[in-house]
Formats: C-alpha cells, sequence, structure tokens
C-alpha cells in the first residue's frame, strides 16, 4: 500500500546560546493509511520533535519528509488545553471557527460525535465539570472536527492516573481504530504502545534513531486493555521492547 506519510534521515538540531542539540539523528519510516503506528524512547529523547517536524511546526536539517500538503493533520497533547471560560459545545467548535470552517455539515458532524462519545448531554458543562477521561474525549472530538487525515498524539495520556490512564487509552484507542485513521502515538508508557498500536518503534536516546521495529497482532479483540494484558503474546512483545529500551538506559554516561 501506498504510504500516507514517509520520512528519510530526517535528522534535526536545536542551536541556542548554550551550542546545539542534537535531538533527531537519520531517522526512516513510512506509515500506510489506516496505520496506527506509536514511538516510545527515554524522556528528553526527541519524541515531541519528531512529531513537530511531522506536524510541519519544526523544518528537518536534512533527509526528505514526504506528506501530501494537502492532508489535515490533528494533534493532541499531554494537556488536553480545554478553554475553562468555554463550554464542552465551545470548544469542540474551536478548531472548525480558528479555520473558519463553521458549515452546518461540520457543525453536524461535530454533535454527532459528541453522540457518539457519550458527550452530548455534557455539552453545555465547562471543562472542569468533567473527570479526566471526559475530557480527553472533548479533546479528541475537538482533534477530529476537523476531519484530519493524520492524528498525532504526543502522550495524550500521561497527565492521567494510572487507573483512568488504563481505561482512557483504551476507550480513545478503539474509536481511532474504528474510525480508520492514521495515527501516530509517542509515548513512554511500554504497556500503552503494545495495548493500542499496529506498530511500534523503539527510539534511542538522544539524539533520537530508529533502533527497534515490531509489529503488533493480537487474535482477540482489543476491546479491553485487560484482557489484552492477559495475553502470552503481550507479555513476549513487552519483554522484547523492554529489553531494547533498557539497553539505552543502562549504558554508562558518555561525557560530551
Ligand atoms: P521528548 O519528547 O522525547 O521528551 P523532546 O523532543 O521534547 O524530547 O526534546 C529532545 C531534546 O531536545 C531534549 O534534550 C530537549 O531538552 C531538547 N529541546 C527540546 N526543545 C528545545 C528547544 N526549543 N531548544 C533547545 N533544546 C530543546
Ligand atoms: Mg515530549
Amino acid at each position: 500500500m501506498q504510504p500516507i506519510l514517509s520520512l528519510e534521515n530526517i535528522s534535526y538540531s536545536y542551536h541556542n546560546l548554550k551550542g546545539e542539540t542534537p535531538a533527531l539523528s537519520k531517522i526512516s519510516f513510512q506509515v500506510t493509511e489506516g496505520e496506527f503506528l506509536a514511538f516510545v524512547g527515554p524522556s528528553g529523547c526527541g519524541k515531541s520533535t519528531l512529531l513537530s517536524i511531522i506536524a510541519g511546526l519544526l523544518e528537518p536539517e536534512s533527509g526528505s519528509l514526504s506528506f501530501d500538503t494537502a492532508s489535515t493533520v490533528g494533534y493532541m497533547l499531554q494537556h488536553d488545553h480545554l478553554f475553562e471560560w468555554r463550554t464542552i459545545y465551545q470548544n469542540v467548535l474551536l478548531g472548525l471557527e480558528l479555520n473558519k470552517n463553521m458549515t452546518k455539515e461540520n457543525i453536524d458532524f461535530v454533535v454527532q460525535l459528541l453522540q457518539d462519545y457519550g458527550l452530548y448531554a455534557f455539552k453545555d458543562k465547562k471543562p472542569s465539570e468533567l473527570s479526566g477521561g471526559m475530557r480527553q474525549r472533548a479533546a479528541l472530538i475537538r482533534t477530529m472536527a476537523i476531519r484530519p487525515d493524520l492524528l498525532l498524539l504526543d502522550e495524550p495520556f500521561s497527565a492521567l492516573d494510572f487507573q483512568t490512564r488504563m481505561t482512557v487509552s483504551a476507550d480513545i484507542g478503539n474509536i481511532i481504530r474504528n474510525t480508520g485513521k492514521t495515527a501516530i502515538l509517542i509515548t513512554h508508557d511500554l504497556s500503552e504502545a503494545i495495548t493500542l498500536a499496529d506498530r511500534v518503534i523503539v527510539l534511542s536516546k538522544r539524539p533520537a534513531t530508529t533502533k527497534y521495529e515490531l509489529p503488533i497482532h493480537y487474535d482477540i479483540e482489543r476491546t479491553s486493555p485487560l484482557s489484552i494484558r492477559n495475553t502470552d503474546v503481550y507479555q513476549t512483545y513487552f519483554n522484547l521492547l523492554w529489553k531494547e529500551l533498557s539497553d539505552d538506559l543502562s549504558e554508562p554516561k558518555t561525557q560530551n
């Protein structure tokens, strides 16, 4: 299948008064339509930098990136960035409002999403009146409202406590899977990556390189996060990825 996004030998360094910080080194990968790809890597290795490059917020220093410029990118971040002075309804319409795209068809689409994701009854509430999980759903609806061709998720669940996180990530994961959206999830949580993604790529410590790639497949439906975690194959995936990640963490610190 034709990839919708393709990166080849992408490198990036930050430059400031203190000097140069290489963040990405020769990153290459492709994403096909409908695929759910996850990246895991140690904190500070360059994960968010990678997403910023894909989103077009940063220009790569070298390498090439191919992504249809007519495509729309939806971005979901660690904090839901819902505005407290707006109702949930006003929040989920924000993207359309900013893009001057408030057509009846688009508004109907958002209302449908609110209904589908069980938030319609809460549409006139303020964000603080909702649970963490509902807020993330609202953030997802706001992102989906612009009908993105590619969803970029930068540790979207890491602000949630452990238990909420497991159910919310499964919930959001299922919604994305059911809509057939192409998604790239960045996380430092191995379990999250293995339960949600079709493929996991392990990044090395900074500057990030792609050091290992693992296709994920289960024979059961991914409806419940616990049933996935109880499979043998989950455990095998976990051990494989854990080994790759901890190799990097246990290396002695080099001076530079
Ligand atoms: P991650 O998301 O994996 O935690 P980031 O991509 O945010 O990592 O950052 C990678 C590295 O680049 C880190 O060491 C970070 O300190 C550095 N960095 C990030 N943003 C900037 C910036 N604007 N200027 C200089 N260095 C930065
Ligand atoms: Mg980050």
